[in-house]
């Protein structure tokens, strides 16, 4: 692949992308309406481009990444589906994208109106009975939820210190809890990937103030026994939090709330629809049970005498948790996703999501081992352990899909699991789609036996070939003016010249 110019490389002086028309209005010199102080003393050092090559340029660099919009993305946990576009025109509306977040609340009726459907609908899909849109992501929605379950505890006189967290979780549940104040106590997973009950019952006390789970959990597993866990954790006087960041697999089969979870949060940039990763906007809202909702953040959106209104006369809330009302875009996307789609629509979600997911696990069981040979939901882990003792890690498999025009899937997670691949290949992939990436994955794991070092050195295709990752992490090069000395690659110390991306 050849190498893409900087835009300082193609600027030519006087060069435009865009010719205005003469103004209309008096001239005022800058002098007049600008103190000296914030003037500046040399022009911007701004490239000067002609339209063709802003555009050729922009495009050029957008096509050296992956995005669920040129391919697949099987990232598991992380719902890399493709998300409509007419979700993002709704978002664009004018009368959504340019309001105001100071505008007072009579004159966004609309608004209103759609955050309170929102509310309803999240509360309908989950079984809670009310829902805040404010939390800007999973991990805040978890906080949000444990913040109010320890305000809950605490109105009733308890002190309740810790939170039981399964060894198959997410990362963010434990440092969620952390950040809650509380202690992490973990549980392990029995052996069949799920909640060891008698461990459970173990470090169940009068200490504990909630279990966390994910159900289905990250090994794409759903919890057999989730009655009888709920039920000795409520008897311990402990509340029920559900990780609702996967809820593609369940949507209009079964609920949290139905399930006997107390708390939950959704991520609306993984399964309703806001295209997400490089940490664009998202947002967690959180649902509860009616105890809980004296503690939601404020102020709450909901109705009353035929309008809605914000509600912040909330004494026992936990307070306000983000700005405003929450990322507002993400909430129109979501709205938008819930009406196009409907309950059986929702129900189709769920179903193509988990046939999708066990389609792929069948097609790749017989080249990987598979730690939980079970029927998955929306996303299965396999583990590279077989590879890694011909001498090939699961890394090397995931560089090498990109040579095959597939992002990989998650790797090295769940924790718990050896040379771990989690797949998700979810509800909006074609069969074809399936097979071709199957197609490649075997074709990989016969390369590890048949000639290891293609895929110990891959990837050879791609406008960078392998980083050292903790340097390209640690001390990126995001900034280079053409020109300037590049740093000495033999220098341990200074930046890697490769993670600035050399081409080939
Ligand atoms: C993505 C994810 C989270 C965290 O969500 P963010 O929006 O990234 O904070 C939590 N739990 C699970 C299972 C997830 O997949």
């Amino acid at each position: 692949m050849t190498s893409v110019p900087l835009i300082f490389e193609r600027s030519r002086r006087g060069r435009r992308a865009a010719d205005l028309p003469a103004c209309d209005v008096p001239e005022v010199a800058v002098e007049e309406v600008l103190p000296e102080e914030y003037r500046r003393k040399d022009p911007p050092r701004l490239p000067e481009v002609s339209e063709p090559d802003l555009i050729r340029h922009y495009t050029a660099l957008s096509r050296r990444n992956h995005g669920v919009d040129i391919g697949f993305y099987p990232l598991g946990s992380c719902t890399m589906k493709y998300n409509p576009k007419r979700n993002e025109r709704a978002a664009r509306l004018p009368g959504f994208a340019h309001i105001h977040p100071y505008q007072p609340p009579e004159t966004v009726p609309g608004a209103l109106e759609l955050m309170a459907a929102l509310q309803e609908g999240l509360a309908a899909v989950t079984g809670m009975d009310a829902v805040s849109l404010q939390p800007a992501a999973g991990a805040q929605g978890e906080w949000t939820g444990l913040m109010m379950i320890r305000a809950y505890h605490r109105a009733r006189g308890e002190r309740r210190t810790t939170v039981i967290i399964p060894d198959s979780a997410h990362g963010t549940n434990p440092a969620s809890a952390a950040m809650a104040g509380f202690r992490v106590v973990t549980v392990p997973s029995d052996d069949r990937g799920g909640v060891d009950l008698a461990a459970l019952e173990k470090v169940l006390g009068e200490d504990t103030a909630a279990l966390m789970m994910t159900n289905p959990n990250t090994l794409g597993l759903f919890e057999e026994q989730i009655a009888a866990i709920a039920e000795r954790v409520h008897m311990s006087g402990a509340l029920l939090y559900y990780d609702g960041a996967n809820a593609n697999a369940i949507l209009g089969k079964t609920r949290p709330g139905d399930m006997g979870f107390d708390a939950v949060h959704l991520n609306l940039h993984k399964t309703f629809s806001t295209p997400h990763g490089g940490g664009g906007p998202g947002a967690g809202p959180v649902g509860v049970k009616s105890f809980l909702e004296p503690f939601l953040p404020s102020p709450v959106v909901r109705r009353e005498g035929g309008r809605v209104i914000l509600d912040d006369d909330r004494p026992q809330s936990i307070g306000k948790v983000h700005t405003f009302y929450g990322n507002f875009g993400v909430l129109v996307r979501a709205y938008a996703y819930l009406r196009a789609m409907g309950a059986d629509g929702l129900q189709q979600v769920a179903e193509d999501a988990v046939l999708n997911a066990n389609y792929l696990m069948r097609r790749l069981a017989p080249h990987f081992d598979v730690p939980y040979d079970r029927i998955c939901k929306h996303e299965f882990v396999l583990s590279g352990a077989r590879q890694r003792r011909a001498g090939v890690r699961t890394l090397d498999v995931a560089k090498r899909l990109l040579d095959f025009g597939f992002h990989p899937p998650t790797v090295y997670f769940p924790l718990i699991v050896e040379e771990a691949l989690m797949i998700e290949p979810t509800e909006t992939e074609s069969l074809e789609t399936l097979d071709a990436f199957a197609e490649a994955m075997i074709r990989i794991v016969e390369e590890a036996e048949a000639e290891p070092e293609t895929v110990r050195s891959a990837p050879h295709t791609t406008p960078v070939s392998r980083l050292d990752e903790t340097r390209a992490a640690r001390s990126p090069v995001l900034r280079w003016i053409p020109g300037e000395a590049a740093e000495d690659p033999d220098d341990e110390e200074a930046p890697a010249a490769a993670n600035r991306g050399g081409t080939e």
